[in-house]
């Protein structure tokens, strides 16, 4: 465990839209590059850094199904887990021109792109200091990497879920829509779920909730977030069994 930090391992989400500019779709080496640095930085704490990857700026499996019943649900799904492998492979190249060292695995084989993801493997790179990217969500459809995240973090036994967004956290409202929006410094699950509130997907929710897992919300956007997030600084919303929870 880093001196600096409260945590030994972290499971670190990143959503599929940090990989464009703003309102855009597709991958900007430049976008990448920029979270990696803020990677990077968070690396060098000591705090072991697991990645599980989204795919929303090139395809979710949702936008296939409306209207479009020549796809599968499923397939569509399917199109969109082979999508954060994409993104995968991008931010691997980018953390490597940074000199990390790092793995990709997938939970969809993919022999002569990545490993697969094989939990005590993955804990062992974890161990030795590698960056470990996550791809292919759970490897199931009709879910979102969110639930990947919480599950990816269970199995790799990290001490909390940081889902990294544009927003500074959770809000009372979508604070891009809502200008009266205010911020949620702390949060019980139990709060989250019955007030509605966005942090993550519900199953996702239900899994952090059932396993004791804490949850940061927090922004990307402010250059340093993520290591200051990976210290356990006071940023974004935490969410936890109790709000009065200690970071
Ligand atoms: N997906 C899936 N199973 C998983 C993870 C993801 O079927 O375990 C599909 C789903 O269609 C999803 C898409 O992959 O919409 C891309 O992931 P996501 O929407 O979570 O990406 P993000 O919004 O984080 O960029």
């Amino acid at each position: 465990m880093s001196p600096s930090s409260p945590y030994k391992r972290v499971l670190l989400k990143l959503s599929g839209e940090s990989f464009a500019p703003s309102g855009q779709r597709g991958i900007s080496m430049q976008e990448v590059v920029d979270i990696s640095t803020q990677v990077q930085r968070a690396a060098r704490t000591g705090v072991e850094i697991a990645i599980v990857i989204g795919g929303g700026n090139i395809l979710r499996g949702a936008q296939f199904i409306a209207g479009n019943s020549s796809i599968h649900e499923a397939t569509a799904h399917y199109m969109g887990m082979l999508a954060t492998v994409i993104n995968g492979l991008a931010l691997q190249d980018a953390l490597e021109s940074l000199d990390c060292q790092t793995r990709l695995m997938t939970a969809i084989r993919m022999d002569g792109v990545a490993e697969p993801f094989i939990r005590r493997r993955a804990r062992r790179h974890l161990e030795k200091g590698r960056i470990v990217i996550l791809a292919a969500g759970t490897g199931a459809p009709y879910v979102t990497t969110d639930t990947a995240a919480a599950q990816k973090a269970m199995e790799i036994e990290a001490d909390i879920v940081m889902k990294a967004t544009r927003v500074d956290g959770v809000f009372t409202a979508d604070p891009e829509k809502d200008a009266s929006a205010t911020l949620f410094h702390r949060l019980t699950y139990k709060e989250v779920r019955d007030r509605n509130l966005r942090v993550m997907d519900p199953t996702a929710i239900a899994h952090c909730m059932e396993h004791d897992l804490p949850i940061l919300v927090f922004n990307y956007r402010v250059d340093g977030n993520i290591e200051r997030a990976v210290r356990g600084e006071d940023v974004g919303t935490l969410v936890t069994s109790h709000a009065t929870a200690k970071r």
